[in-house]
């Protein structure tokens, strides 16, 4: 048994990683997921850490974006880089945030992870459309702490 959890199985996980591929396919901007126990602290300020620790602050437009969950202590936050925040209206992350955490109250985490970075990678494609020379700079893989 993982010693983490059975909070995604390995075909959810691969599930997500089509997603985050399929929004990169449309965008710069780079998306990555952060899963582990707990926050321990407020799930945004964990997630800025998180943010840092995955040199998630160093693409060239500054248009990363995390998003963390804490399976232990149902912690979540989702976060973007500068180049977004710059942009996005404010209220984009809560109703991000809003539209996964419905899929998670009915303990459809898969689907809350998979609509969420599809929804993200809509608004980051208007702002930061793909490019011909595009560089995937961050992994596209579910990032476990
Ligand atoms: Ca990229
Ligand atoms: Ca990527």
């Amino acid at each position: 048994m993982d010693k983490h959890f059975d909070f995604i199985s390995k075909e959810e996980e691969a599930r997500i990683i089509q997603a985050i591929e399929e929004a990169e396919d449309h965008t710069s901007g780079e998306i990555r997921i952060h899963i582990e126990k707990r926050a321990g602290k407020n799930p945004v300020e964990r997630a800025k850490e998180v943010f840092n620790i995955l040199h998630m602050d160093e693409t060239k437009d500054r248009n990363g974006v995390l998003i963390y969950v804490g399976t232990e202590d149902h912690s979540f936050a989702i976060i973007g880089d500068k180049g977004i925040n710059d942009r996005v209206e404010s209220h984009f992350w809560e109703d991000t945030k809003e539209l996964i955490l419905t899929h998670f109250k009915n303990k459809q985490f898969c689907d809350g992870l998979v609509q969420g970075v599809l929804h993200v990678g809509l608004r980051l494609k208007s702002y930061f459309p793909y490019q011909e020379d595009d560089i995937d700079e961050l992994p596209n893989e579910i990032s476990r702490g």
